[in-house]
């Protein structure tokens, strides 16, 4: 990872400050990190060795409220791939309304590596490190990719045995028995299938006649191609970092997730209960399921696959970025120039934030919501944050992800301007 993916994504905030009430002041503080935490973590391996990790946090802007985003374990994390998410997770909880601002840490690790009992072990050690820069006013994290449930559940127990106190709303997308939310698990793929359905209504399409592509198969994955079955879209291909499978047929879904999760494989299976049959299907590299001939293309896995070398071979006509900062800037001037139109990350996958929001409420109210109250709140809010950027493409005749910005930065602005700027003190 090279330092530029933050200077890039700050790039993306000039082309819509051009449609934008926002002032260059507010702009300028957007461009800085508001804190930056760098810790060394140890871990006591089980052979008996001590392995020190590097792990950050970042806060990126909290005028919208605690900062807020999630922790990710990848033997990629860099700082500077850290500030580019925190500032994501910024304009993502200003795009779709929710009072937080944006945050995010990562430990750079291999977790495949490592034992279940590392994993806690290095989990408590990370908050250990990182307790005085977190908590339930200041900055909130949640899972991102290759953490879960169960180690938010180690992380808010380590929090709450250091802070002396049950502190469940320190953090989010714990087991729904530690204090977790009906509906998170499956958050982020509901909201982006939120907005494909949305999209489907505009375009009147068939959802037997769409072919889609996923890359990626984690939590997100894997819920987006569930939901999207379900609704009876032709899920043709689906890869995890090891490669994947294409079917024109389209793929038995409920059987690839059961198969997934028994062997950590994506194999091309048919299952009756749990007996899985081999089917047909042409094993893919990461890169060929990208440039396949189908109706939707979902990249739910890391940052930087569509990339300027193989932007122009990209044939689905639109593209939902569930995974954070897929497309490159390069990317994206030939996607558009080619007529793609791209759902972007900060609206795509915000279904996950916003039900990370619906449990910190439910933790600080020791009140909880039912599954049904849970998506009906999410469809509201993704539906109608959804519908204004819509507007804002058609009204400013741009791209999806500026318009998405350019809500964004309306919203920013309103809370900058609530605490005066330049001209209020010289009394212009
Ligand atoms: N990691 C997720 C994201 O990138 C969720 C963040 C959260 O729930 O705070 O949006």
């Amino acid at each position: 990872m090279t330092d530029s993916i933050f200077v890039e994504a700050l790039m993306r905030l000039d082309k819509a400050f051009k449609f934008s009430d926002i002032n260059q002041e507010a702009l300028e503080k957007l461009k800085y990190p508001k804190a930056i935490l760098q810790v060394s973590i140890p871990l006591r391996r089980d052979n008996g060795s001590l392995q020190i990790f590097t792990g950050y946090r970042v806060h990126h802007n909290d005028i919208r409220g605690p900062t807020k985003g999630g922790i990710r374990y990848h033997p990629n994390v860099t700082l500077e791939e850290v500030k580019a998410l925190a500032f994501w997770m910024t304009i993502k909880c200003s795009v779709i309304g929710i009072p937080f601002g944006g945050a995010k840490g990562g430990i750079t690790v291999d977790p495949k590596q490592l034992s279940r009992l590392e994993i806690e072990r290095l989990s408590r050690s990370y908050i250990d490190s990182i307790k005085n820069f977190i908590g339930p006013d200041k900055d909130i994290p949640a899972p991102d990719v290759y953490t879960n449930a169960m180690i938010m559940g180690w992380m808010m127990d380590e929090y709450s045995k250091i802070s002396g106190q049950y502190t469940p709303a320190v953090i989010t997308g714990k087991p729904i028995p530690l204090g977790g939310s009906q509906g998170r698990e499956d958050a982020t793929g509901r909201g982006a299938f939120i907005c494909i359905q949305e999209l489907r209504k505009k375009k009147n399409w068939k959802s037997q006649e769409i072919r889609v592509a996923i890359q990626g198969f984690g939590n997100a994955g894997q819920h987006i191609a569930q939901l999207l079955y379900d609704a009876g879209y032709k899920i043709v291909a689906i890869s995890d970092s090891q490669g994947g499978i294409f079917r024109p047929e389209g793929f038995d879904v409920p059987s690839i997730i059961h198969i997934k999760n028994n062997s950590k494989k994506i194999q091309a299976v048919y299952c009756t209960n749990s007996v899985c049959e081999s089917i047909e299907a042409t094993n893919i590299t990461n890169e060929e399921l990208l440039e396949l001939d189908v109706d939707l293309l979902i990249p739910a896995a890391l940052e930087n696959q569509i990339t300027k070398d193989n932007a122009a071979k990209i044939k689905a006509p639109i593209i939902v970025e569930i995974a954070n900062g897929p497309t490159t800037l390069e990317a994206e001037v030939i996607l558009i120039k080619n007529g793609k139109m791209i759902i972007p990350d900060v609206l795509a996958n915000a279904g996950g934030v916003v039900t990370s929001y619906f449990e910190w409420v439910q933790n600080k109210a020791g009140y909880y919501w039912t599954l049904e109250q849970v998506h009906q709140r999410l469809q509201e809010i993704m539906v109608r944050e959804f519908l204004a950027v819509y507007q804002l493409m058609e009204s400013h005749k741009t791209d999806m992800r500026t318009a998405a910005y350019i809500h964004a930065l309306n919203r920013h602005v309103e809370a900058v301007l609530a605490q005066g700027t330049e001209s209020y003190f010289d009394g212009t």
